[in-house]
């Protein structure tokens, strides 16, 4: 025993906050991140090879979710949040050693930065290793998990004009698709599975700099009220 690991990187991604990352990668594409190499690996030698590499691997650190965990069991999302289920059977972030994994859209390599899209990751997020995904090994077709056969169906969003307009205005300063971003982290449903919300209650989120406010003017349909810088 006694291994110690350190981060090869760190991730710098549109998600401020845990509130209303999806549940797992690629459910939004528009969701942006750079991955700045730490030393020694902030050589172009450490990427030698991976042009042409459409999709990678990126083992990490839940570094916002506590640790040590010694639950066997736990009440994932998305079944509801009261259902308990064996925790090498779920992906939440409370486990025995905070290590997640996620496969995400290798988009582009500038000045030795990774450009990255569809992460399920927090801003600040240590990497702790980086791997090509390789489609003849790690696309299984006949797998099946009856936990998670399918992705969440998304739920309707619409806009308030002011806020698609703000929006619209946010994503132009930014450079970044913050209008789909928007569009496809909330159609996840970000509120815990087991509140039922009131029409009047409104939810908020930070994704970059600009805070997203939303209520939900009926059980399966959002509609977002504001889009403006923090
Ligand atoms: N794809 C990864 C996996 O399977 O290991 C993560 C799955 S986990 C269910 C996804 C959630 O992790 C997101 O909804 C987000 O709230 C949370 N998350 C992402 N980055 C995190 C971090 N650095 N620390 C703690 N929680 C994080």
């Amino acid at each position: 025993m006694g291994w110690q690991f350190e981060p090869v990187g760190i991730i710098h991604s549109c998600f401020a906050e845990k509130f209303a990352i999806p549940r797992q990668p690629l459910l939004a594409p528009a969701a942006t991140a750079t991955l700045e190499l730490l030393p020694p690996f902030d050589q172009p030698e450490a990427l030698e090879g991976l042009e042409g590499v459409s999709h990678l691997w990126l083992l990490f650190v839940f570094h916002a979710a506590g640790h040590g965990s010694k639950h066997l069991r736990v009440r994932p999302p998305r079944l509801g949040g009261n259902q308990r289920i064996g925790v090498f059977a779920s992906r939440a972030t409370h486990r025995p050693n905070p290590i997640g994994q996620s496969v995400v859209r290798l988009d582009g390599i500038v000045d030795g930065r990774l450009l990255l899209s569809g992460v399920d990751l927090l801003d600040g997020t240590p990497i702790l290793d980086i791997k090509p995904y390789v489609p003849y090994a790690d696309a299984i077709a006949d797998a099946h998990n009856p936990l998670a056969a399918a992705p969440p169906a998304p739920i309707a969003v619409d806009w308030h004009d002011v806020a698609r307009e703000q929006a619209e205005a946010q994503q132009r300063r930014l450079g970044q698709p913050l209008v789909a971003l928007i569009e496809q982290c909330l159609a996840q449903d970000p509120k815990p599975a087991y509140q039922t919300p009131d029409a009047g209650r409104e939810y908020g989120v930070r994704f970059w700099d600009v805070n997203v406010r939303w209520h939900y003017p009926a059980p399966e349909r959002i509609c977002v009220l504001g889009v403006e810088p923090v």
